[in-house]
């Protein structure tokens, strides 16, 4: 369903401007490697119908597209439908990437597979897929970060992976990354390095985005089943961009009549600390990638806030930036109390405590659902489910 003239990226890793491969040479070769392997085994239907055949029967797709009847009510306006990622094995969609790269990393021979995770939500699906396949892992996390989120650093362990702790710049996840790729130039060999968004050097951009357009593709189908008709508006929250990137994927040949909404963190507010990459922030390099960043006068890059430690990034996927420089998808931003009050609204009409990602898509959707008629259509990707922001909502809300 893409329209005619999108193929990106180019054969240089580039989408426009955006994108590439900035990375030091002894890289270029595990770079190379990874996507002559990864061209193979997208031809290659045996990749296909395994790739297919555990995301059936071990993350538990098709994931079911929910008309969502009483928050639709309590908006009042468009028929709201929830694209369920928060039913998937271990919580959100990351698995949906971390089962296919770990697929690849089998391919290719590789028995040790490093990854970065920020709240732990990507290093969980990892040391998941790590302990199905019997591979090493090893998890880069910041310190800060540990802290946080204890509860996904004991499922780590409990999977039988390695969390590495990060003490460098902020110990957030922008560090545990740098680290990573670190350990990827020491250890070409063995090593397989899983990244969790659309973000990074070419071509994991684009094979984080492939893995996760299942969720698009699905969406699709079911809208048409369900309804009869594609939707008006889809939302999804934007963190690094990847549960956004599979779901507008599937739609972008259908903007001229289906409007594609990607929502960021804005945190404390545009003049405090926020988490809105494409919204204010410049070209730059990081990780590999030119993207949009935030950084101050003399480029270098900020720290992020956000209330959703998986928004909680300074850039965002070079994919997104073309995007929006197309006028393909339009980005707009949620504040931290926006999502928190958008999760309570979902709970208490649908029983479903989402994650506080989601969350800002579901603020998104509230908003423009009331300004919609009724017999308008909207989606929006749950991203994952709530459990993991427990303590933060517990302490927010006052419970
Ligand atoms: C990690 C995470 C995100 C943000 O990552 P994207 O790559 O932007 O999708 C969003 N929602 C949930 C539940 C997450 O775990």
């Amino acid at each position: 369903m893409l329209p005619k003239d999108y193929s990106a990226p180019d054969a240089t890793g580039h989408f426009g401007l955006f994108g590439g491969k900035f990375i030091p040479e002894t890289l270029i070769k595990n770079a190379a490697d990874l996507e002559a392997e990864y061209h193979k085994a997208k031809t290659d239907p045996s990749f296909k119908s395994e790739f297919e055949r555990l995301l059936r029967d071990y993350v538990g797709r098709p994931t079911p597209l929910y008309h969502a009847e009483r928050l639709s009510r309590s908006a009042g306006g468009a028929r709201i439908f929830l694209k369920r990622e928060d039913l998937c094995h271990t919580g959100a969609h990351k698995i949906n990437n971390a089962l296919g790269q770990a697929l690849l990393a089998r391919r290719m021979g590789k028995k040790r597979i490093i990854a970065e995770t920020g709240a732990g939500q990507h290093g969980v699906a990892t040391a998941t897929v790590c302990a199905l396949f019997d591979l090493e892992c090893v998890v880069y996390m910041g310190e800060e970060d540990i802290r946080r989120q204890a509860p996904n650093v004991a499922r780590m362990k409990l999977l039988g992976a390695t969390v590495r702790p990060v003490t460098s710049g902020s110990r957030t996840l922008k560090d545990a990354t740098s680290e990573a790729i670190r350990d990827w130039m020491n250890n070409p060999e063995e090593t397989f390095y899983i990244i969790g968004s659309v973000v990074g050097m070419h071509p994991y951009p684009m094979i984080v985005r492939d893995f996760q357009a299942v969720i698009g593709k699905e969406t699709r189908e079911q809208i048409i089943r369900q309804a009869g008709r594609l939707p008006d508006v889809v939302t999804a929250c934007v963190g690094g961009g990847s549960n956004a990137a599979g779901m507008f994927y599937e739609f972008l040949g259908d903007t001229a009549t289906v409007e594609l909404v990607g929502v960021e963190a804005a945190g404390e507010g545009l003049e405090g600390k926020h988490a809105a990459s494409l919204t204010l922030g410049k070209p730059g390099v990081l990780h590999g990638a030119l993207t949009k960043l935030l950084q101050d006068e003399d480029g270098q890059v900020q720290e992020a806030h956000s209330i959703s430690a998986g928004l909680d990034y300074p850039g965002v996927g070079p994919e997104h930036c073309y995007f929006q420089e197309l006028g393909l998808v339009t980005y707009t931003c949620a504040t931290d109390s926006e999502a928190l009050f958008a999760l309570k609204t979902l709970a208490e009409t649908e029983g479903i405590i989402c994650a506080l990602e989601s969350a800002h898509a579901m603020h998104y959707a509230l908003k423009r659902a009331a300004i919609m008629p009724d017999d308008g259509i909207l989606i929006v990707n749950l991203s994952g489910r709530g459990d993991k922001d427990m303590e933060t909502i517990i302490r927010e809300l006052g419970l």
